[in-house]
């Protein structure tokens, strides 16, 4: 496994953050998680614009240039030599004596770990998951992909304690996204997903999905879903970086569709497959 800190390779035991960091102390960062496909990091500029803007939303000076992730990155990816990777970037707002405020003069503190990306059984993306609804706690932007990560943590422990694979989050009654993913269902031949905004993280995944659902000619309606249309929806597929294109069968037990990942889904995740392959 690959480390990185401030601009540097370092052993994986060596890796290690001064316990003043405000990452640490006060969730006060940013991150990214990107995929490799045969070796190459997929939307790379897509993920690096996310991470300078949610650095940007939270007053955070972006530390390095997109030339110089894209540099590390590809020496990260190369030295790991795994068959597939997942890439994680973390920027905090550096190391300070512990004080909510802004510190006048700490530089930010920039991580990478390169890990083995294990991919998703294939049976399990034929068959679809299970998920079931949890209330959506986070704060008011969640656009911003930010290290405070509480509300999914325990919404995705939720889902794993019931047995199933993912939380769908809903905020007074309407479905904003999954805890790692975005939630997209089928009413009536359209896609309706949750609008981009601070209620959701805007997915480089689901951008993706929806160009491929366009070029499809698969109407979309950017809108929010209520419970019971979600429960009554044809499909519902899941959208991120680690889950890709995945049908849902089966939320708080009640069965989606026919109970297998429904025709549009399938397409969909037969045109991802195909585009990554
Ligand atoms: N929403 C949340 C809350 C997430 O954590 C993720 C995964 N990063 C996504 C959506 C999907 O985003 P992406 O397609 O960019 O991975």
């Amino acid at each position: 496994d690959i480390a990185f800190i401030n601009g540097r390779f370092v052993p994986w035991e060596d890796a290690t953050v001064p316990i003043e960091d405000r990452g640490f102390q006060f969730g006060d960062g940013v991150y990214e998680v990107i995929r490799t496909y045969r070796g190459m990091p997929f939307e790379l500029d897509a993920h690096l614009r996310r991470l300078d803007r949610s650095a940007a939303e939270l007053q955070l000076p972006s530390p390095y240039r997109h030339a110089d992730w894209r540099a590390w990155i590809d020496a990260g990816i190369e030295q790991a030599g795994y068959p597939e990777a997942k890439i994680y970037l973390q920027i905090t707002r550096g190391v300070a004596p512990r004080d909510h405020a802004f510190p006048a003069d700490a530089r930010p503190t920039t991580v990478m770990t390169i890990r083995e990306l294990h991919p998703l059984p294939d049976d399990t993306r034929s068959r679809g998951v299970k998920a079931k609804t949890v209330e959506d706690l986070r704060w008011g932007r969640c656009d911003i992909k930010s290290v405070n990560l509480l509300p999914n943590v325990l919404a995705r422990q939720d889902a794993k304690r019931a047995g199933v694979f993912e939380a769908i989050l809903v905020k007074d009654g309407w479905v904003t996204e999954g805890s790692v993913s975005n939630v997209l269902a089928v009413r009536q031949g359209r896609i309706v997903t949750a609008p981009e905004g601070p209620r959701i993280l805007s997915g480089v995944t689901r951008h993706v999905v929806l160009e491929l659902a366009r070029k499809e000619a698969f109407p979309i309606e950017e809108r929010y879903l209520s419970l019971p249309d979600l429960y009554a929806a044809d499909e519902v597929f899941l959208t991120g970086t680690t889950v890709e294109v995945l049908g849902v069968i089966d939320i708080d037990g009640r069965q989606i569709g026919a109970g297998v990942p429904g025709a549009i889904t399938t397409r969909l995740a037969a045109q991802w497959a195909a585009m990554t392959a």
